[in-house]
């Protein structure tokens, strides 16, 4: 298929998602989506805390264009076989805090109070752990999806995290960033465009540090290359005292579809056939090294380990 189609399909499915639900209006009502009992979950790493903190989750009517490239019923196999409900899926949202000293290093955001109502959660949760967005000194972006950028802002126009640094993975900002590439995409796929504009070119030069993927960010945190689900999405590894944690943002959607059957595209994978190449690198990565991990759309915990399964993997939540 033309690598176009496949962006335009991909942004446009981000950004209906982002922000009004097209597909929940028209589906049957679901009803809400399972938010988690716990919204935060705490493991030490070396002299680092590493916290997974939800914003909330959206119930989605599953439908054909959800995993791009596998029949319907298939999915839905998959589904039944774990035991989860097969006519809709539950997509949470987790951004990762990570405390080293006294510093706080946000990774993404969630989507403040500009997204569906089962959603904004994040300032409660980041609350029940002990702290306020003003404590935030770093946000690290892992890349420009609205669920991941939009919480920067709220609706109002006021900074979320006043007192932070925004980091940004630098191949993701030139790419959203870049008129030819928005001139050149469809006419679906420019509200995404037109919203990373929006949220990250709102905030004064200087706020914003672009770091290049297999740099550190600072001592002991790491960007790591992850490209295909966006053009620069970045994965983050975190090392104290020789204990690891690696935040692998989008790598998968959730992990019951798209680790346990990783060639499946989810309808957000900008370039699927790479995305594709990435999780598998990165999966057999942290099978192999038993590294303790988060994903921003992982179930409850959120934290965990990924084990082989079959002909991919499985996410084990810590206990
Ligand atoms: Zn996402």
């Amino acid at each position: 298929m033309d690598r176009r189609l496949f962006l335009g399909a991909g942004i446009a499915g981000a950004t209906s998602l982002t922000f009004s639900s097209v597909w929940s209006q028209a589906a049957p009502n679901f009803g809400p989506p399972t938010l988690p009992a716990a919204g935060f979950k705490r493991v030490k790493i070396g002299a680092m805390e590493v916290i997974a903190l939800n914003d909330g989750a959206v119930r989605r009517p599953l439908g054909e264009e959800f995993v791009r490239n596998a029949p319907l019923e298939q999915v839905k196999a998959m589904l039944a076989s774990q035991n989860l409900p097969t006519d809709y899926v539950d997509v949470p949202y987790n951004p990762h805090l990570i405390v080293s000293g006294n510093t706080k290093f946000l990774i993404d955001t969630g989507f403040a109070d500009n997204g569906p109502p089962t959603t904004g959660r994040l300032t409660a949760n980041l609350a029940a752990v002990g702290y306020k967005p003003e404590d935030i000194d770093h946000v690290i972006i892992s890349h420009y999806h609205g669920d991941h950028i939009n919480g920067l802002r709220k609706k109002d126009g006021s900074a979320m995290f006043p007192k932070a640094k925004i980091h940004v993975p630098a191949p993701e900002h030139a790419f959203w960033f870049d008129d030819a590439k928005m001139q050149a995409a469809p006419p679906a796929a420019q509200g995404a465009f037109q919203n990373a504009r929006r949220v990250i070119g709102s905030f004064a030069a200087d706020q914003i540090v672009r770091f290049e993927p297999g740099n550190e960010l600072v001592p002991g945190i790491r960007a790591e290359a992850a490209f295909g689900h966006t053009p620069g999405m970045s994965i983050i590894r975190a090392s104290s005292e020789g204990q690891t944690f690696v935040y692998v943002a989008d790598v998968t959607n959730i992990p019951s579809l798209f680790a346990r059957s990783p060639d499946w595209a989810v309808t957000f994978d900008m370039d699927p056939e790479m995305a594709r190449q990435t999780r598998r690198r990165i999966f057999d990565m942290l099978v192999k090294d038993k590294t303790v991990m988060g994903g921003f759309h992982f179930p409850e915990p959120a934290l965990g380990t990924m084990e082989a399964a079959g002909n991919g993997y499985q996410f084990k939540p810590m206990a």
